[in-house]
């Protein structure tokens, strides 16, 4: 979602003269666009900003002013401090204020200082942000599109619901707008984006619409969308009409990410998460029987306060049940202000460490399994761009691998079928599957 929004933030700085750079040394303003789910992510904006700047100091020499910024959720939820411990920022936002950058970079520009906003404003940034530019990754090919922000959920362990703020869904029609004009820019493949996307009800002809609707909407008005995901969702918001959409709208991908954060109904039941283990190997059951082909990856937390060796065990156990094409998995990070950040029983640092190893070979043994179980099949993949070596291209597979294979830099756009030929450790490689040719 970061990246989203800094599209947007940028789409809303380009009126005032503002355009993308590559570097930051020769920008007039940085954004720093922060995250802090965890805390080596929100460390990580201290040492960053130390660097920003000596930038700006290199580029005062030169008589050049260099604004620096400071977004996202270490914004939010640290903005004072942050602005204490460096003076030399001159502008915090929260996630749902960025709609008012142009007014806080005039504030700046009339009375100087430094400027916060951190504000959870009853205005919403989607009615006033303005159009966006066209994306900018792999070829303008596929594109993120915020539909829901926020949660309600307050899981033990978690920010979000302090940073981001409640939860709130986008109306339909200024989604289906978006996604409009993202496909008349080129976009093949939309991942539809929020903290809870599962719970997304957005309003629509009086009443609202649920995911799967807003899906099929998607798909019934806009012909020229091939491809749909959606990310992050909520094993307690995975309705049934949202796996049957799995087997019945054509653009939805065989891939669904579903964190499960634990395999031990005792820690998800101290992490609030609403369901037990085996509720969720019931849901992956169901979406296995609407959509064989689907793929699963998901989250996992191992460290959170009170789990055992039994508790952690029975992870394992969970993610030798499902099995699944790859996932994410941390370490418990104590967040403050978070209920979990104060409970007795935290897990020692050690002890995180040989859990988080331990699931970390088991995921990447069932990722490797995954890919290899691809070779010899034949995959639809969209071709994103030209290949490193002359000749190759790249595309992406309904997996989201990237997928490497020989073609014609004219394919770049479509969707082409490729016999996999090649697990790598990240990637497939293949060859164009000539009988059927391509498939749009
Ligand atoms: N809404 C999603 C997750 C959003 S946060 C859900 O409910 O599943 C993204 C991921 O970051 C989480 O799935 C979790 O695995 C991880 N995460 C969040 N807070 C964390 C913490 N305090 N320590 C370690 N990992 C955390
Ligand atoms: Fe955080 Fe997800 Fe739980 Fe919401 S549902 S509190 S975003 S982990």
């Amino acid at each position: 979602m970061n990246v989203y929004d800094s599209a947007r933030m940028a789409d809303v700085l380009r009126p005032l003269g503002y355009s993308p750079v590559d570097l930051p040394d020769n920008a007039d303003m940085i954004i720093l666009n922060t995250c802090h789910i965890r805390e080596r992510a929100a460390e990580k904006v201290f040492s960053e900003l130390g660097r920003l700047r000596q930038i700006r100091e290199a580029r005062k020499l030169e008589g050049k002013e260099t604004l620096i910024a400071v977004a996202g959720c270490v914004a939010q939820a640290e903005g004072k401090e942050l602005l204490a411990r460096a003076p030399y920022v001159d502008l915090v936002l929260g996630p749902q204020t960025y709609h008012r950058l142009p007014e806080m970079v005039a504030r700046i520009a009339r009375a100087g200082g430094s400027v916060i906003d951190t504000d959870f404003p009853v205005e919403s940034k989607f009615d006033l942000l303005p159009e966006e530019a066209a994306p900018q990754n792999e070829g303008n090919l596929t594109a993120f599109l915020t539909i829901q922000e926020g949660c309600d959920k307050f899981c033990s362990f978690c920010v979000v619901p302090y940073t981001r703020g409640a939860e709130t869904s986008r109306p339909v029609a200024s989604i289906l707008a978006e996604a409009e004009r993202l496909v008349a820019s080129g976009v093949k493949e939309i991942t539809l984006l929020g903290q809870n996307v599962n719970a997304f009800h957005g309003d629509w002809n009086g009443g609202t619409a649920s995911l799967p609707e807003l899906a099929a909407l998607l798909h019934e008005k806009i012909p020229a969308l091939k491809r749909l995901r959606y990310i992050t969702s909520h094993p307690r918001d995975m309705e049934q009409a949202l796996i049957d959409a799995h087997r019945d709208n054509p653009i939805f991908m065989p891939y669904l990410h579903l964190p499960v954060q634990s395999g031990s109904d005792k820690v998800l039941k101290a992490m609030n998460r609403g369901h037990t283990a085996d509720e969720y190997r019931e849901i992956i059951s169901r979406l296995r029987e609407a959509r064989p082909d689907i793929a699963l990856t998901s989250d996992f937390i191992v460290g959170h306060p009170g789990e055992t060796d039994e508790d952690f065990e029975a992870t394992m156990q969970l993610v030798r049940d499902v099995r699944f094409a790859s996932a994410y998995s941390f370490k418990y990070s104590q967040r403050p202000g978070t209920p979990a950040a104060g409970q007795p029983f935290q897990v020692a640092e050690d002890v995180k460490e040989k859990r988080l190893a331990a699931l970390q070979a088991l995921l990447r043994e069932q990722q490797d399994a995954f890919n290899a179980s691809l070779v010899g099949t034949v995959q639809d993949v969209l071709v994103t761009g030209l290949g490193r070596k002359p000749g190759q291209l790249n595309g992406r597979s309904p997996y989201l691998q990237p997928v490497h294979f020989e073609g014609d830099p004219s394919q770049i756009g479509q969707i082409v079928k490729v016999r996999i030929t090649a697990p790598f450790t990240n990637s497939l490689g293949g060859h164009l599957h000539e009988q059927e040719g391509t498939a749009i």
